[in-house]
């Protein structure tokens, strides 16, 4: 084999670029909340591997219940039933929302997207979707047709699935409307009851799926008032409502999920990253009156609820589910929202932060309140440089998201937050 420089240079022959990475970045060896790269350098990781290490890289309970179930038993390919699965499946829908009682195991979040509009469109036997702007909901076809965060994702794949409508996202920093939240009429909603009047009948819609936080879209959680008024529309016009919680979900908030934070219970929900602490693991869950509904071999998976992963998500869920873990995360959550709060009166570069535990989006801005992706991607190289590793997130770029895992000890979040605060200076 032709010897190479680096393994960047091997992966670049051999792995498509199509796969963008975020850094340039050779890690060895993964612990706690921190990568090793290859020259020995540590690196705190605040990406939390795209949302999904919530324990952290290699969790001894968890590394503990996989090689315990990889001696026992690996795949079970949907021809057999093995009780880690069904523990698994148990123990996800006790932390559901009220009512979501029942689940199907997939592999990653698009798939779980996918299930949720099948299942959508089977059980009310209607076909138009609306989404919302800004949405990520993953790269296969359907979860394509309802992602719009950037157009450079759906570039060239058209035609897309029909019969989606894309509603604004109530991202009130830039409200689409322009308008202020105290003068907000919730125009989203009304924009939404005005495609329902001229685009597409009510009882034509099976669903409105959305991320109660926009995740890749720029880290925006919806206000309040426009969840609970998009349940009771959804309730009016007998449409479906899918939360994608696939990167909200399983103690990244500070609650079990995002939903929690609002009182608002979805019909079907997608779950996915954070439940298996970075072993494949997915799932639609919805309350079983429509799951049940939902035919023998209307859906399936050979690889869905790999006992591996279940392994993994059932140690997961009790580790999360102990005492007093998710208050840490939501108290916590909010001295660090907080503390960047108050970076933000002091560097007018920042625009705003928001969030809910430990997922936190600063915006950056310019001198005219214009998205600064410039600005972001300086901050991420000077943390990166100091080993603090952070990315970014919007339609410009221009969105650092903070999602250390949810084991950051108060120190560590004191000490990332001060290699922050230095990269905010370096841009004077
Ligand atoms: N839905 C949301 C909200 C996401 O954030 C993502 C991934 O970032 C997906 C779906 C797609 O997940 P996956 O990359 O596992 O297919």
């Amino acid at each position: 084999m032709k010897s190479y420089a680096t393994l960047i240079e091997r992966a670049a022959e051999v792995i498509t670029p199509a796969l963008h990475l975020y850094y340039p970045l050779e890690v060895v060896r993964g612990s706690g909340i921190c990568v090793e790269a290859i020259d020995g350098k540590k690196y705190m990781d605040f990406s939390s591997g795209l949302a999904v290490l919530n324990l952290g890289h290699s969790h001894p309970r968890v590394l503990e219940a996989v090689a315990a179930q990889v001696m026992k038993l690996s795949h079970t390919g949907g021809v057999y039933y093995h009780e880690i699965v069904v523990k698994a499946a148990e123990s996800l829908v006790a932390v559901t929302p009220a009512g979501l009682d029942m689940l199907f195991f997939s592999n990653s979040g698009a798939e779980a997207v996918e299930g949720a509009l099948k299942l959508a469109r089977y059980v009310s036997g209607r076909q138009g979707i609306i989404s919302f702007t800004g949405g990520f909901h993953g790269r296969t076809f359907g979860a394509l047709s309802v992602t719009t965060s950037l157009s450079r994702y759906r570039k060239k794949y058209h035609p897309l699935l029909p019969s989606v409508y894309h509603s604004p996202y109530p991202y009130c920093y830039r409200c689409p409307f322009e308008k202020t939240p105290e003068r907000c009429d919730v125009d989203c909603l009304c924009y939404i009851e005005s495609t329902l009047e001229k685009l597409i009948a009510p009882d034509e819609v099976a669903a409105a799926i959305i991320e109660p936080i926009l995740g890749e879209g720029g880290y925006v959680p919806a206000p309040a008032k426009f969840l609970t008024g998009l349940r009771k529309l959804c309730d009016r016009h007998g449409i479906l409502l899918i939360f994608d919680e696939v990167q909200s979900g399983v103690g990244r908030t500070g609650r079990w999920f995002a939903a929690d934070h609002y009182g608002v219970v979805p019909d079907i929900m997608t779950i996915a990253k954070g439940v298996a602490s970075g072993f494949p693991l997915s799932a639609v869950v919805s309350r079983p009156e429509l799951m049940r509904r939902w035919g023998p071999g209307a859906h399936g998976t050979t690889f869905g609820g790999n006992p591996v992963s279940c392994a993994a998500a059932l140690a997961t869920i009790d580790i999360i589910g102990q005492d007093s873990f998710l208050t840490r995360v939501a108290s916590n959550g909010d001295r660090i929202i907080e503390e960047l709060k108050t970076l933000a009166g002091r560097y007018p570069v920042i625009g705003d932060v928001r969030g809910f535990g430990f997922m936190i989006g600063v915006e950056f801005i310019d001198e005219l309140g214009k998205p600064n992706g410039a600005a972001c991607n300086k901050i991420m190289q000077h943390c990166l440089s100091e080993g603090l590793i952070l990315i970014n997130c919007g339609p410009e770029r221009n969105t650092i998201r903070f999602i250390p895992p949810l084991i950051t000890t108060d120190e560590e979040m004191t000490r990332a937050v001060a290699t922050f605060e230095q990269a905010l200076r370096s841009l004077r």
